[in-house]
């Protein structure tokens, strides 16, 4: 039997018949629209041998995207309901049991994914939508690629490099583990319900070779913290707390690893934070 897709009325049956009414707290803006969850699997590039972790499945629509391409899928879904159901859609679509597992959990607790899958696709709960992806990408090495949804405003902060408007810590974060690309746009009439915000597809590849250690990912993400928190400030004096007390040592520290003292955190790379945390 072929994998087949949610359609529009169906999704609503399927809420009503649960009792969910879409909460913005868990951010529920569900996709109703077929071509859209394919639309993402593509960018992915989902194939049949691929592990593929989705975070927040709701009601199933792009697992059963997913899933049609003969990938398997675990799905992390903090709303009990909807996690519970998920096994039942998918079987009454098409979807042998062997190829759903189903985590009924916040994703921003998980510690442990069965199968180590080697892909994120996902239309993230935007309210934890950054949060998320820099823990799955922390705990979980094994994850190499990802295509996921964001808030437009989110997806463009993620892809922006050094020196645009929207460059900040969540950018320079993104890219320890990588490049980071948009990959597409997505009308905010494919939801249920409609948001107020537009969408973007976000892709990510992991670099072959890490940056460094646990130690030397939280001192970069600490200096990178404290370069944002005050981003009108030169760096001399942003970073004078975490590097040496006082301005004066801050320089001695950015001059020792190649940096301008008078810059701001904005024109720097992950590089260029990860020389300073070097030290
Ligand atoms: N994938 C579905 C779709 O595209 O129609 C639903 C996407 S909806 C934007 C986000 C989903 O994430 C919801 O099902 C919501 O319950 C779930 N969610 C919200 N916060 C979560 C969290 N911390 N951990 C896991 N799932 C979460």
């Amino acid at each position: 039997m072929p994998v087949s897709l949610l359609g529009a009325s169906e999704i609503r049956r399927l809420a009503a018949d649960l009792d969910v009414t879409p909460t913005k707290k868990l951010g529920q803006n569900f996709v109703v629209d077929a071509n859209t969850v394919r639309k993402i699997v593509q960018a992915a590039k989902v194939e049949a041998s691929d592990r593929v972790v989705e975070i927040g499945p709701g009601l199933g629509s792009l697992t059963l995207a997913i899933l049609e391409t003969g990938a398997s899928v675990v799905a992390v879904e903090i709303d009990h309901r909807l996690a519970a159901r998920l096994p039942e859609t998918t079987a009454a679509h098409g979807v042998p049991a062997d190829r759903l597992t189903v985590i009924d959990a916040d994703a921003l607790q998980v510690r442990d994914l069965p199968g180590e899958p080697e892909v994120l696709v996902a239309n993230l709960p935007y309210n934890v939508s950054v949060p998320v992806l820099l823990h799955f990408l922390e705990t979980f090495p094994f994850l190499q690629r990802g295509v996921v949804m964001v808030q437009a405003e989110v997806g463009e902060r993620l892809a922006a490099p050094p020196g645009s408007k929207v460059y900040g810590a969540p950018s320079v974060k993104a890219a320890w583990y990588g490049p980071w690309r948009l990959a597409g746009t997505v009308s905010r009439q494919v939801f249920w319900p409609v948001p107020n915000v537009d969408s973007v597809l976000v892709g990510f590849e992991r670099d072959a070779e890490s940056r460094g250690d646990e130690e030397l990912r939280r001192r970069t993400f600490a200096i990178v913290d404290a370069a944002f928190q005050q981003r009108r400030k030169m760096l001399r004096q942003a970073l004078s707390t975490v590097l040496g007390g006082s301005a004066a040592a801050a320089s001695e520290a950015l001059e020792a690893a190649g940096i301008d003292p008078t810059l701001r955190g904005e024109q720097l790379s992950i590089d260029d934070f990860v020389r300073i945390a070097r030290g």
